[in-house]
């Protein structure tokens, strides 16, 4: 069962901003209380990482290790190596969604960050769909490339193409593990780039295309066709 909230909050608060040995000591303190509510406390576990995270101790932790991983990641996403900033345009990302595997959300080597358009593509989608981990949380478990596990550059090459209009990212696997990934979720990245983009052009180009063909004899249905399309994409 989690611990109620101190009482003296102010004071544990004080105590976590003044980089004491004590402030290590609540914030160790602090992980494994949770850890082991999420690896013990059964239903419902539902909602533990945001009654963390709205803890005064969890926010200051969950910053610190906003940036302890941004550090460890060299700045970029862990699934599609986008580049990221503290705070700006990345999530804490559990590799292991929470919704499928709460017993694992303070398990540091299921927290990465990612970039705002993984953290949304992939939200509860569990494409590791791991069996037997039974409380066991290993490298040889996962046959999908996991951002901690495994040397990216090893299962994955990327190509990106940026111009003053458009943005595309290509990603190719070079072993079964990136191919999991590639198939499971960096094509959805590509997919989600293309069409953010394109739409506005695509679109208009459909829509000129369309109003280029309205009324020529012959063209009728296909000139339907494209304003339906233009006012689709
Ligand atoms: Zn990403």
């Amino acid at each position: 069962m989690l611990k109620p909230v101190s009482s003296s909050r102010a004071s544990f608060v004080k105590s976590l901003y003044s980089r004491s040995i004590k402030y290590h000591r609540e914030a160790l303190s602090c992980i494994l209380e949770y850890r082991s509510a999420a690896h013990n406390q059964f239903p419902p576990r539902k909602g533990i990482w945001s009654k963390f995270y709205e803890e005064a101790r969890g926010k200051y932790i969950h910053k610190k290790l906003s940036k302890h991983l941004l550090e460890r990641q060299k700045s970029l996403c862990c699934y599609c190596r986008d580049r990221i900033f503290h705070g700006k345009n990345s999530n804490i990302e559990h590799i292991l969604p929470i919704k499928h595997y709460p017993m694992f959300a303070f398990d540091y080597n299921n927290l990465a960050l990612a970039c705002v358009t993984c953290n949304a593509l992939k939200s509860d989608n569990d494409f590791y769909r791991v069996k037997n981990l039974s409380g066991n949380y290993k490298a040889n478990l996962f046959d999908c490339l996991h951002p901690i596990f495994h040397t990216y550059d090893e299962h994955v090459d990327f190509l990106k193409l940026q111009t003053n209009h458009i943005y595309v990212r290509v990603f190719r696997f070079r072993s079964s593990l990136g191919e999991r990934l590639c198939s499971e979720h960096l094509k959805q990245v590509s997919l989600f780039n293309i069409k953010e983009q394109a739409n506005p052009t695509v679109a208009e180009a459909v829509k000129k295309l369309g109003e280029h063909l309205d009324g020529k004899p012959g063209y009728e249905s296909a000139a339907s066709t494209l304003k339906r399309l233009a006012a689709n994409i």
